[in-house]
């Protein structure tokens, strides 16, 4: 049964970026303002993620470890998945693949901690901590050798967890993040930060986007804001001019969920084909929203894969606002 396990939790956590990734959408989720992550020896070592949010109570510790018996979805709502995470299954497997130490506290009640390491699961015990949740992971994949092999250097792993905080903090621009290399002796050294940023959904993002891709992003780009039939469009979009060589800054989110999928990239190349030379790449951070029925993003846990109920109007909105807004923005 633990090898079951360690099996289904090799699914969603391949490297220490997934488990990044994991918490960090947990905390998203907690309603946090402001997310610290630290990370050591390229996230083998540890994870920390800390947050300001709702916090777990020691009631619930357990509870948050056990697969499947997430508060966040219950069975009968798989389709109608309004926040992230894989039902249930991302904590549960960050402790079966290395040592989990999960501290929080929930306003007015007193902190506690749980630990579980290998899936083997601590009684909850009484801890320190002033409110939100830090949520450690040491030692990933310490019980699965075969995998630590399989593991980049410390610096490309390093590489793949700045990405994902920062794909997560494109989406929400009103939260503080800040990511630290903790490794070694010290203070560690702060890798990527993002104050709060405040206003209305463009100005915010503005801010966020020229912290993430650069001023000269933002400035070359023009704002996009589109809807058809349920399905709204908006954000940045480089003007032809900004292209880039290489397919590196294109940034999609469905529901405010970082996505990589075929589709959504081919219809942004489509976009641009008039436009934009066969070389280049547009540059471009563009996020959908819709009702989470018209949607499924939980395709596959480690994949960011969506399915569109109908594909052809994700497409066509994305083409057609896109194409409307670069023949304007030209003059
Ligand atoms: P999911 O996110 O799909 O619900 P997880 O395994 O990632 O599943 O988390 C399990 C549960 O633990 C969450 O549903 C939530 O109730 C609780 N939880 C996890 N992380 C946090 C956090 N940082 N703050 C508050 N609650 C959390
Ligand atoms: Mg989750």
């Amino acid at each position: 049964d633990s090898a079951i396990n360690r099996i289904a939790a090799g699914e969603v956590v391949e490297r220490p970026a997934s488990a990044v990734k994991e918490l960090v959408e947990n905390a998203i989720d907690a309603g946090a303002t402001r997310i610290t992550v630290e990370v050591a020896d390229g996230g083998k070592t540890l994870i920390r993620v800390s947050d300001d949010g709702c916090g777990i109570t020691a009631e619930d510790l357990p509870l948050a470890l056990a697969r499947h018996a997430t508060s966040k979805i219950d069975g009968s709502d798989l389709l109608n998945i309004h926040t992230f995470g894989f039902r249930g299954e991302a904590l549960p497997s960050l402790g079966a693949v290395g040592r989990l130490t999960l501290t929080s506290r929930v306003p007015g009640e007193t902190a506690a901690a749980i630990r579980v390491a290998g899936g083997r699961m601590d009684p909850v015990r009484p801890a320190a901590l002033r409110a939100g949740t830090v949520a450690e992971l040491r030692d990933l994949f310490y019980a699965t050798p075969a995998r630590l092999k399989f593991l980049r250097s410390d610096r490309s792993e390093m590489q793949a967890i700045t990405d994902v905080v920062k794909r997560l903090a494109m989406a929400e621009p009103a939260i503080a993040f800040s990511l630290r290399d903790v490794s070694g002796e010290g203070e560690g050294r702060e890798i990527f930060r993002a104050d709060a940023e405040t206003g209305d959904l463009f100005d915010a993002l503005s801010g966020r986007l020229s912290t993430i891709l650069g001023r000269e992003f933002t400035e070359n780009a023009i704002r996009i804001d589109a809807s058809r039939e349920g399905l709204r469009l908006f954000g940045l979009a480089a003007l032809p001019t900004y292209s880039r060589g290489a397919a590196v800054a294109q940034f999609l989110f469905v529901n405010t969920r970082p996505v990589k999928d075929k589709m959504l990239h081919g219809a942004l190349r489509a976009a641009y084909a008039d436009v934009l030379a066969r070389d280049r790449h547009p540059a471009a951070a563009l996020f959908i929203d819709c009702d989470p029925e018209l949607v499924d993003v939980n395709v596959h846990p480690a994949k960011s894969e969506v399915r569109f109920r109908d594909p052809g109007l994700a497409r066509g909105l994305i083409v057609s606002a896109l194409r409307h807004a670069l023949a304007e923005g030209g003059h």
